[in-house]
């Protein structure tokens, strides 16, 4: 309730928030807009009410909400994070599958009735998931490990890989790098994917798992893409790693 987070007693009164968990490095930008835009608001002292507030008068109606959902473009959605400029069109499209569920792992083929055992081809523990395979997984872990330990920054990673893309901003790495930040989950999620399929298919011998190959992957297949968007910083990976690392 808003009236219990407004401190009456403290001058002309003030703002005394609880926020229910800790935030993320790349919400804290969020929040601070966020108290920004409550400092000029005061509570007028009236009893709190629901107000919708796309609605005339505030209040709630079935036509205006029906025409609000079929002009909006789910604003959830983040395209942004998918369609990424110079990124290959089947990556972004992969992205845009996975962003659905629509993408064929395991759990999905068992819910169509095939008869599977349910192991991730990657780690060999969990059951395979999108969400799993793409961000939770310890071995894809280390691909992400890798982006963070870059630009020191600590991730509370999100459940869902929709959840993620919303969630990717690269604010704090400065309009540069964040032409070729906004590529870095869809270059995970692709090097992650091509490595699952040619375990999951080829099987035996070549179903061994070399992360420091898939490293390695990665990490050329971003800078492949960066060398589209950057200029000089990129002609060796040493140079593209270190201009993605500068502060
Ligand atoms: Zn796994």
């Amino acid at each position: 309730m808003v009236e219990e987070m407004w401190d009456q007693n403290s001058g002309h009164g003030n703002w005394n928030l609880n926020f229910l968990r800790d935030f993320n490095d790349w919400e804290l930008g969020l929040v601070g807009d966020f108290l920004q835009i409550l400092r000029s608001h005061k509570p007028s002292g009236e009893e709190d009410s629901i107000l919708w507030k796309k609605g005339r008068r505030g209040q709630f109606r079935v036509k205006e909400a029906y025409n609000l959902l079929v002009r909006s473009d789910d604003i959830g959605f983040p395209s942004r994070s998918i369609w990424v400029t110079r990124v290959p069109t089947k990556v972004c499209f992969f992205a845009w599958e996975a962003t659905w569920g629509r993408v064929l792992t395991l759990d999905r083929l068992q819910r169509r009735g095939l008869q599977l055992p349910n192991r991730c081809f990657l780690c060999g523990c969990e059951e395979e998931s999108v969400n799993h395979i793409l961000i939770h997984c310890t071995v894809v872990r280390v691909l992400w490990d890798i982006v963070f330990g870059l630009v020191d920054v600590k991730w509370v990673f999100p459940e869902t890989v929709k959840e993620v893309l919303v969630s990717w901003r690269g604010s704090f790495v400065g309009k540069e790098r964040k032409k070729i930040w906004d590529a870095i989950p869809l270059s995970i999620f692709w090097t992650v994917w091509k490595k699952r399929n040619r375990l999951a298919f080829r099987g035996g011998g070549g179903g061994v798992l070399n992360v420091q190959k898939l490293k390695n992957f990665f990490v050329c297949n971003l800078w492949s893409w960066a060398k589209l968007y950057v200029g000089e910083e990129a002609f060796s990976l040493i140079g593209f790693l270190e201009w993605l690392a500068s502060p």
